[in-house]
């Protein structure tokens, strides 16, 4: 019997939500083959201090090039699909892609898919401002069909602050996930039927129960889609 597909992820932005990447995988892994079966994957882990500079100061094509490189090496160390672990650097997807020949698993596509199988098409976004003011995340969304609302100017600046400031170095507040919950709730008043968390570092703060619509939590979702990938066929 042929092994199940190496997922190679690319993480470290941030690390936070990397480690549930590798936790998800292995739970998911062994809920499905049992025993003492886990995920066959290789992690490939930057520096994300020097990515957040580069995000900073718009050098995308700089920060797509480190990627690129991190994915080069997972696919000669024996990856057979990859997996970037962050909504927002999917601005450069398509620079990573393009340096592999492995299949990148969009974590939009993912997404999007969750929310089209749910029966759902107004979807509200959470995510760092990147992710919510600019287009690669929300048309990727919308090539779905989907009609995509972010939050307004100042609920955006507290919902990135706190991914960059907080959640990214493993700081979950109350105070913050009730601010959260707020915010959530100013998008269903506007017409959400429900909520991306599109933001690997969100499902840490905020979960099912914070909001009064279904949430897309991406990392999860992402991380089945991986192991589904992996396990086909298997
Ligand atoms: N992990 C986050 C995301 O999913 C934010 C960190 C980053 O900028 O990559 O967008």
């Amino acid at each position: 019997m042929a092994a199940p597909r190496v997922i190679g992820m690319l993480g470290g932005m941030s690390w936070e939500s990397s480690a549930e990447y590798y936790r998800l995988a292995n739970e998911l892994v062994r809920e499905r083959l049992g025993g003492l079966h886990s995920a066959r994957c290789l992690l490939a882990s930057v520096d994300f201090a020097d990515i957040e500079a580069m995000q900073v100061a718009g050098e995308w094509e700089a920060a797509g090039k480190v990627l690129a490189e991190a994915a080069r090496g997972l696919e000669a160390g024996g990856a057979e699909l990859l997996v970037l672990c962050t909504n927002t650097m999917h601005k450069v997807a398509a620079q990573v892609q393009h340096a592999v020949r492995i299949p990148l698993l969009h974590i939009g596509d993912v997404a999007a898919k969750a929310v089209t199988d749910a029966g759902l098409r107004t979807v509200g976004l959470l995510g760092t401002a990147f992710t919510m003011e600019q287009a690669f995340y929300i048309d990727r969304l919308a090539a779905h069909g989907l009609t995509v609302l972010v939050p307004d100017a100042g609920d955006r600046a507290d919902v990135h602050r706190i991914i960059y400031d907080e959640l990214c170095l493993g700081v979950v507040l109350d105070e913050s996930r009730q601010l959260y919950r707020e915010v959530i709730e100013r998008l269903v008043q506007s017409g959400a039927e429900g909520i991306v968390l599109g933001c690997t570092e969100i499902e840490m703060l905020i979960s099912e129960k914070d909001s009064s619509t279904p949430v897309f939590p991406t990392t999860l979702l992402h991380v089945q889609a991986a192991v589904d990938a992996s396990l086909a066929e298997f």
